[in-house]
């Protein structure tokens, strides 16, 4: 009797304790996303300090954040220069008054009806113009 007693005791508290892991494991996943919330709003309070002192003082930034911000001005140059590819490779231009996408080969915008540059002409038939 007092062997089935113990078992069943055994078997109790192994109950709880596996209940009680399971709580444990709730809380400490719960607390984790709490973690990983606050994280992401110091991370995102950076990157706005950051983008706001950039914004500022990429001109003529202090020392200790000059390399960064001139890793920025080099990264925005290459995304530049992507988005130049990428109008190649589409054959089009941007608006210089409206800022739409139109083709290269148009002389004027047409959603604005702006003249567009000759200089964004370039997949039109060359002029003959070397001297
Ligand atoms: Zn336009």
């Amino acid at each position: 009797m007092a062997f089935f007693e113990g078992l069943s005791k055994i078997i109790s508290e192994t109950g709880t304790t596996a209940v009680n892991k399971t709580k444990e494991v709730t809380e400490i996943a719960r607390l984790n996303g709490a973690i990983a919330t606050e994280e992401k709003v110091i991370k995102e309070a950076y990157a706005e300090i950051g983008r706001r002192y950039a914004e500022k003082y990429a001109s003529e930034p202090e020392e200790a954040f000059a390399d960064q911000i001139a890793i920025i001005l080099e990264a925005n140059e290459k995304i530049e220069n992507y988005r130049r590819n990428i109008e190649d490779v589409k054959g089009t231009t941007i608006c210089p008054n409206c800022g739409r996408e139109v083709e290269r080969n148009k002389s004027f915008c047409g959603n604005c009806g702006a003249k567009l540059p000759q200089a964004n002409r370039e997949s039109s038939v060359p002029e003959n113009t070397e001297e």
